[in-house]
């Protein structure tokens, strides 16, 4: 049987290289050869977070390539508008391009394209170069169902032909499903509507391109999204994507983790530390991280906080209140980045203050950490109306009108969701569930196998309609 050589292209966002880094470990361990496409920028910051001598190709089966995004050095990569429209006007043909030079060759020619489902255009590149295909979705299945229900929001005018709302109005995909606010579908919680109106165009377009694909394997498991997985004919629950790569260090990290954060959280209690990280992206104002700071120190637990150079967006690292540090002294930590799935299985971790990503959703479920949700924009806000009002396994912050959310709020809410038994249990049941499901047997283990006996078979037409 001829070894599968996959192409797997993430969109450049942490969340996506950081799941598709750990699909292409499981890939690898399965016997499939994978060359993982990282665009120049990114690599440049993965590789600037590793240590120097940091040498990985994961026993020959891991292969690291750049591609350009389009993109000037000089250009802000946090310029979503300026982002998302070159990747999707540059990215193809360099794709394309790189596949022909690894093709050129005889041996380990690419046989097919995983491309996160993101990147919906790069679908039409493999289907150019007759190359089998299939997408990584690394957001909820519920978000993957409102962006394959489009057309009908459009036709029930929930949205118009652009993507904005035509209100805020509740909608329910289907009978049987929860339903969400309007204003919370992937594309509407941004402050500046020129990136909705992008990102829209971009995820009408890869919704579209995964409909034609038999596989879109999706970070999650049965008992977790089944009303959701159920609207979906190709949704493939391969989740939760626990770590196979058991190494330190692993080439997905666009920030250095600092591990002295784990030498910490031996030294507290069991199930005592708040822990803080929202995220890669988000940006907070003087006066929020003020009260985030206060907020937390109230509690009078220990804490460890994320609080990323680029935590106040262009105004610099974090200023934190006078006194603060001084006050909180070693009962707090304070890390630019942290190894998040080793911090979220430790004991000593009593909840987790997170912006609702998918992958810290995941992280949090199977390891079961409750979850007090802070969303800041994109699916963010879906994932957190699943958190909070369908597995009820975590609490929502209250927003003040200005927006802020208060250092009282932080404190109540913090000691609520900690002490709340009722989550507790709920969250062992999906913790076990999620495990179940990844073991020998397991209905996600099973379908992931599948999956990569098909590549193996080279039965690849039947992996799309
Ligand atoms: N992460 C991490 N260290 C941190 C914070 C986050 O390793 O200090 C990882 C986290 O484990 C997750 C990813 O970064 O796998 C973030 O993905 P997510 O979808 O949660 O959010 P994003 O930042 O992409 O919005």
């Amino acid at each position: 049987m001829a070894v599968p050589h996959a192409l797997v292209v993430p969109f450049c966002g942490q969340g996506h290289v950081a799941a598709l880094m750990e699909l292409s470990h499981h890939l690898a361990d399965h016997g499939v050869l994978v060359t993982f496409v990282y665009t120049e920028y990114t690599h440049r910051q993965v590789k600037a977070a590793l240590p120097e001598n940091f040498s990985s190709d994961y026993a020959g089966r891991i292969r690291l390539v750049t591609i350009p995004d389009g993109l000037s050095t000089d250009d802000d990569r946090k310029d979503a508008c300026k982002l998302l429209s070159s990747s999707m006007n540059a990215i193809p043909s360099f794709m394309e391009e790189l596949v022909l030079k690894i093709n050129e060759k005889d041996e380990e020619k690419i046989t097919f394209v995983i491309a996160d489902g993101a990147m919906g255009f790069l679908f039409d590149v493999a289907e150019k170069l007759n190359l089998p295909r299939a997408a990584v979705w690394t957001a909820s299945t519920w978000t993957l169902a409102t962006l394959l229900n489009i057309p009908m929001l459009i036709e029930d005018g929930v949205i118009d032909e652009n993507g904005f709302q035509t209100g805020d109005k509740m909608v329910q995909l289907s009978e049987g499903v929860p339903a969400f606010r309007s204003a919370h579908l992937l594309w509407l919680p941004f402050e500046d509507t020129k990136i909705t109106e992008i990102f829209f165009k971009c995820v009408e377009k890869s919704s579209e391109s995964m409909k034609g694909i038999s596989h879109v394997l999706c970070n999650t498991f049965e008992e977790l999204e089944s009303p959701f997985l159920d609207l979906i004919n190709n949704a493939i629950p391969i989740g939760p994507l626990l770590p196979a790569n058991k190494a330190k260090h692993q080439p997905s990290s666009i920030w250095a983790e600092d591990w002295s954060c784990i030498d910490w959280l031996n030294q507290q209690p069991t199930c005592s530390v708040i822990y803080v990280s929202l995220g890669s992206t988000t940006v907070l104002s003087q006066h929020q991280l003020g009260e985030l700071a206060i907020g937390v120190e109230l509690t009078g637990r220990p804490f460890l906080w994320v609080s990323r150079p680029d935590i106040m967006g262009s105004f610099g690292g974090a200023a934190y209140p006078e006194g603060f540090m001084e006050r909180v002294g070693r009962r707090a930590l304070i890390v630019g980045w942290a190894p998040q799935k080793e911090v979220l299985s430790h004991p000593s971790v009593a909840c987790f203050l997170t912006h609702c990503g998918w992958n810290s959703t995941m992280e949090a479920v199977s390891n079961g950490v409750p979850m007090l949700c802070w969303p800041y924009f994109g699916d963010q806000f879906l994932n957190q109306t699943a958190i909070v009002e369908v597995w009820k396994v975590g609490l929502e912050l209250e927003k003040e009108d200005d927006g802020t959310v208060g250092k009282e709020e932080i404190r109540e809410k913090l000691e609520l969701v900690i002490n709340d038994e009722g989550i507790r249990e709920r969250l062992t049941h999906l913790e076990e569930k999620g495990k179940k499901a990844t073991m020998k047997g397991g209905a996600s283990a099973r379908n992931f196998e599948g999956f990569v006996d098909m590549m193996k078979k080279g039965k690849m037409s039947s992996l799309e309609h």
